[in-house]
């Protein structure tokens, strides 16, 4: 298995200045998952569903070509996200998290998945992604993210599993709460100093592209010009499942020409994803459009 995901599978009820959803097929697992896939990764989620989980929804994953061994159906509502944008839409506003089968879950890897090339811890309560760490041994990389909902609630276990992974993905939000430092250069440079030697942190920041950094020194990354915003939910887990498929392919070290190329392809899937309403953008995502925006994004920087 390329590329391994643990996280949130939700029902998502959306709201945005363009569009609004209720329960919508949403989460971080499913997003990352997708953009794995669409990457031509072979990729495995581990989650939980609830007994409400439609039929529609699963034969969406499993025909993205996403291996559902992982995915436990439990007792109980699958987990449901209620968020609101507003203005030029960079952060959600959560208006109500129900955690429902989240509540119970204990994750448990399948035997055959212990050894992917890539884990992703995607965005889940920190003692759920330590567990998942505990079971697994990747062969290249642990990848993690997380949420403000975390670093407010949850910050010792939080830091614990960031010091335990070879690539954070934050936003720029995030990581100033988390060095508790408004400077958004010297905050990334500070947790990264609090990773394991050689980590790599990226910090994501919306329409202002991504900055991260790598033994090598800091690197920037446009976003791609986007012609309609219509709903960035998921785009985080869309950008960081796209970097996982690109980095499960390669071997050793991240390096840092891989590492952009990597940021450059995420940087194009996450710019579909915002073009829809929950998945519909990244799921009708076509190969053409894609190229052209990977050029016009190389052409703002080389
Ligand atoms: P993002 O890429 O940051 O826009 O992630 C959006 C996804 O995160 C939504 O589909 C939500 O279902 C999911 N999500 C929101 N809150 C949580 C949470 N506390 N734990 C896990 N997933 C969440």
């Amino acid at each position: 298995m390329d590329v391994m995901v643990v996280g949130s599978l939700a029902y998502d009820s959306i709201q945005t200045p363009a569009a609004q959803g209720e329960r919508l097929l949403g989460g971080s697992a499913t997003y990352a998952g997708l953009a794995s896939a669409a990457n031509d990764a072979s990729c495995g989620l581990v989650g939980v569903v609830g007994e409400d989980f439609r039929d529609e929804d699963r034969a969406l994953l499993a025909s993205a070509g996403l291996h559902l061994d992982g995915v436990v159906t439990a007792e109980g509502r699958t987990f449901h996200w209620e968020g609101e944008y507003s203005g030029a839409m960079g952060e959600a506003s959560t208006l109500n998290t129900e955690l429902n089968v989240f509540e119970a879950f204990d994750p448990e890897v399948p035997a055959a998945w212990t050894a992917p090339t890539v884990l992703f811890c995607a965005n889940l309560h920190p003692a759920l992604q330590s567990k998942v760490l505990n079971q697994c041994t990747p062969t290249r990389l642990r990848m993690l993210d997380s949420m403000n909902l975390w670093i407010d609630i949850a910050r010792p276990l939080l830091v614990d599993v960031l010091r335990r992974v070879d690539l954070v993905v934050l936003n720029d939000g995030e990581v100033r709460m988390l060095a508790d430092d408004a400077n958004l250069v010297r905050a990334a440079q500070w947790l990264h100093g609090e990773l394991q030697p050689d980590a790599i942190l990226v910090v994501k920041r919306g329409e202002h592209g991504v900055l991260a950094i790598h033994s090598s020194g800091l690197l920037h990354v446009p976003s791609v010009p986007s012609p309609g915003l219509v709903d960035p939910t998921g785009c985080g887990d869309s950008f960081a499942g796209t970097l996982a498929a690109h980095l499960s392919k390669g071997e050793g070290p991240v390096g840092r020409e891989e590492l952009r190329i990597g940021l450059e392809h995420a940087a194009v899937v996450a710019s579909f994803t915002l073009q829809g309403l929950g998945v519909s953008g990244l799921v009708a995502m076509e190969q053409s459009d894609r190229d052209e925006r990977l050029a016009a994004l190389r052409a703002l920087t080389r």
